[in-house]
């Protein structure tokens, strides 16, 4: 399954529709009130640094604010990887992984979302094959439990804010879990308030695929549109996880449904692992417009690294190989079903081997994404949203969760200052994460007790919109490229 994503959503990437126009909302997006008046100051500074040196050089600069920094990575497929292939995070085993113990260490990551990637295939498996989608997200959730508790000298679960600091305090990394794909609660609100009790604390309302309450942003060929947004379940649904202090994620969602939990938002909500569609002109990435509501919103825009949306150039580079080789790839995708790093392995031969080159794109252009958002929506509305080990390319420089004072090096030398450095590298998060557990907080419902029964019928499931793939909820739409697939 992934091999075919891996192929398709490339080619997608580079060759597929237009990017649908934006459609704002007839009003303006209600702000939030929550975020407006519960969010706490955006500092992610540890109390009582010392004074910085008079002195001090741009690396100085640069090292000492990255050590004093809350880090945060909103979006990372380790535990995919970690499900399919077997390693242990301690001991890799020479694979090229963009994350292990050592790389977070080096990286100086406080805190790093694991994600609990479902793949769309999941909502059709039977049981004898690994499905559903309910199943997969808790054998992932699991693989993330476990790695924690083997290495709990470098390692802690934490599903707060609180616990995010406590853990910078303790100098260990704060491993959190985000579900991708809103088809893994099976349309159960029940289910997605047990993926709570279990750690989950965001969820992007889609994958690549539709499902039967939101609309996604689909990758290649026509979209699903068939809800036209956010479908009155989907409302629930929103409104549910704020209740319950989940951030709702609108990274993969379509514009529609972008701008359906825009008018739902009480809290702030969040774009797990999505860049900027000014910069590089892709469906998966925000627009100038929703990166305005998503700062009247409170939220914060997670950068992508992943090369393909970072940069247009490569895309198109990447479009046309794909392309060339469709049948060869599908011939590998076939014969390494399954083998996280074989096809990765051959997929880089194959690359090598091309007359054209297949440069990767500088850091500098991951940072002007950065800096587009902080123009844009504000310095206090963006973040970093990795992608690690989901992805097949990543900036120069960026080989892994080690790269990431890289990315405080060229904020230094753009002339950000201390505070923006630190908004960038975690704070906006944190202020956004508050605000949404604030929000939970002021609504005095328990979690269970208080929670929404409804149940989704039939007739509430539209069928297909023309032209869309034909097949069920999810049906099998196309996923990304790298181990797991899809960005
Ligand atoms: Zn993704």
């Amino acid at each position: 399954m992934r091999l075919r994503t891996l192929a398709l959503a490339v080619v997608g990437a580079a060759c597929g529709p237009a990017v649908p126009p934006s459609e704002p909302p007839a009003a303006p997006p209600t702000p939030a009130p929550i975020a407006a008046t519960a969010t706490p100051p955006a500092s992610a500074a540890t109390p009582s640094q010392p004074a910085p040196p008079a002195d001090e050089t741009l690396e100085q600069r640069a090292k000492r604010l990255h050590a004093e920094a809350i880090v945060v990575d909103t979006h990372n497929d380790i535990p995919t990887v970690l499900y399919a292939s077997g390693i242990d995070l301690a001991n890799p085993d020479k694979r090229p992984v963009h994350t292990d113990l050592a790389k977070m260490k080096a990286g100086g990551i406080t805190a790093e979302f694991f994600s609990i990637y479902v793949d769309a295939s999941y909502w059709e498996k039977p049981t004898s094959l690994g499905g559903g989608a309910a199943r997969h997200a808790l054998d992932l959730i699991d693989v993330t439990h476990r790695q924690i508790e083997r290495h709990p000298d470098a390692l802690v679960l934490a599903t707060s804010a609180a616990d995010i600091r406590a853990a910078k305090k303790d100098g260990k990394v704060a491993v959190l879990m985000g579900i991708e794909g809103g088809h893994a609660i099976e349309n159960s609100l029940s289910a997605l308030r047990s993926f709570h009790r279990l750690g989950v604390r965001y969820m992007t309302l889609t994958h690549t695929n539709t499902n039967d309450w939101a609309d996604s942003a689909g990758f290649s060929g026509p979209p699903d549109a068939r809800h036209k947004g956010l479908s009155s379940f989907g409302e629930d649904v929103v409104r549910e996880m704020q209740r319950i202090g989940m951030l709702v994620d609108v990274s993969h969602v379509s514009d529609d449904t972008f701008w359906g939990v825009m008018r739902e938002a009480k809290a702030p909500v969040i774009a797990s692992h999505s860049s900027a569609r000014a910069l590089t002109d892709h469906r998966r990435n925000l627009a100038d417009d929703m990166l305005v509501a998503l700062a009247k919103n409170g939220g914060v825009a997670m950068i992508n690294f992943w090369a393909l949306l970072v940069d247009a150039k490569y895309a198109a580079r990447a479009g046309r190989f794909f392309l060339a080789h469709r049948g060869e790839l599908q011939k590998l995708r076939g014969k390494l079903h399954d083998d996280v790093f074989g096809f990765r392995e051959a997929l880089d031969r194959m690359k090598a081997s091309e007359a054209e080159p297949f440069a990767r794109p500088p850091l500098a252009r991951l940072v002007d994404h950065i800096d587009h958002v902080a123009k844009v929506a504000g310095v206090d509305h963006v973040g970093l949203g990795s992608d690690f080990d989901g992805v097949d390319t990543l900036p120069e420089g960026i080989d892994g969760v080690d790269g990431l004072p890289k990315i405080t090096e060229e904020l230094v030398r753009r002339g950000r200052s201390d505070a923006e450095v630190l908004k960038i590298l975690g704070g906006n998060f944190m202020r956004a994460f508050e605000g949404a557990e604030a929000y939970a907080r002021a609504s005095k419902t328990t979690l269970s007790g208080d929670g929404n029964a409804r149940k989704l019928e039939a007739k509430d499931v539209p069928p297909p919109s023309k032209g869309a793939h034909a097949k069920g909820a999810p049906g099998p739409t196309p996923k990304g490229t790298g181990p797991k697939g899809a960005r």
